[in-house]
């Protein structure tokens, strides 16, 4: 569902050039679940950032479902963005004043969805991810675990078939991440595609796949 074919990424910092990704060549099959890992700097954001189309790579070519996503327009690529997939943070990127709910909902707000749709939707993903005894709790009345898991519902509100998360467990002691990586491995048994950045191997070892970036490229391309 994933195909990139010798990606390049430079960033130009006045007169600098800065080569972060030196040709990456990698497939993501659909329903796969990899785990993306690397040194500080390896350009495993960036990677994703070209893979959930928020950036385009300098050269090379990506495919999102034998789509060249080079080739879409703004408003297909809108699409991809807000339906396809699903972004999770290591910051959770929760609006502090909205409940949990609210937060859930609100790529709906964007889309035109009616407040009812949007409210009983939000309560199916809370629900998912077991959060639907918190529904009207804000941020600060949440642990970090919970406000993750607020995260997850909200990437999981379009019904998404990919989900990106970039060190999801980053901020959380190991307890917490295990419980993360529980809703992780549901969302995957439920078919999704899923990629994930992590630096901890306990983490990457839930993957079925780990992809190494070492400066720039991709250290075990032949690996299945
Ligand atoms: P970490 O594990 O610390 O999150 P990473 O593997 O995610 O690191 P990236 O954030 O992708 O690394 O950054 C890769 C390199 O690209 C870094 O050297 C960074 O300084 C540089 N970089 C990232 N974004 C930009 C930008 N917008 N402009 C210039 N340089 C950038
Ligand atoms: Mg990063």
């Amino acid at each position: 569902v994933i195909r990139l074919n010798d990606v390049r990424k430079n960033y130009y910092l006045g007169k600098a050039v800065v080569e972060v990704l030196k040709g990456i060549s990698l497939s993501i099959n659909k329903a796969e679940f990899v785990a993306l890992m690397g040194p500080s700097g390896s350009g495993k954001s960036t990677l994703m950032n070209i893979i959930g189309c928020l950036d385009t790579p300098t050269s090379g070519d990506y495919f999102l479902s034998n789509q060249p996503v080079a080739r879409m327009n703004d408003d297909a690529l809108a699409d991809v963005r807000n339906k396809e997939i699903g972004f999770v943070f290591q910051q959770f990127n929760l609006l502090p004043r909205l409940t949990a709910l609210e937060n859930v909902a609100l790529p709906l707000v964007y889309a035109g969805v009616g407040k009812k749709e949007r409210t009983e939707r939000a309560k199916e993903v809370l629900e998912r991810v077991s959060l639907g005894d918190r529904s009207h709790h804000r941020p600060n009345e949440l642990s970090g675990g919970q406000n993750q898991r607020v995260a997850i519902a909200r990437a999981l509100i379009n019904n998404p078939s990919i989900i990106l998360a970039d060190e999801p467990t980053g901020n959380l002691d190991s307890k917490t991440s295990a419980e993360i990586m529980k809703v992780f491995e549901q969302i995957h048994a439920a078919g999704n595609t899923l990629v994930l950045v992590t630096h901890e191997e306990e983490i990457a070892a839930h993957a079925k796949r780990i992809v190494r970036l070492k400066d720039g490229i991709v250290e075990n391309p032949l690996s299945p």
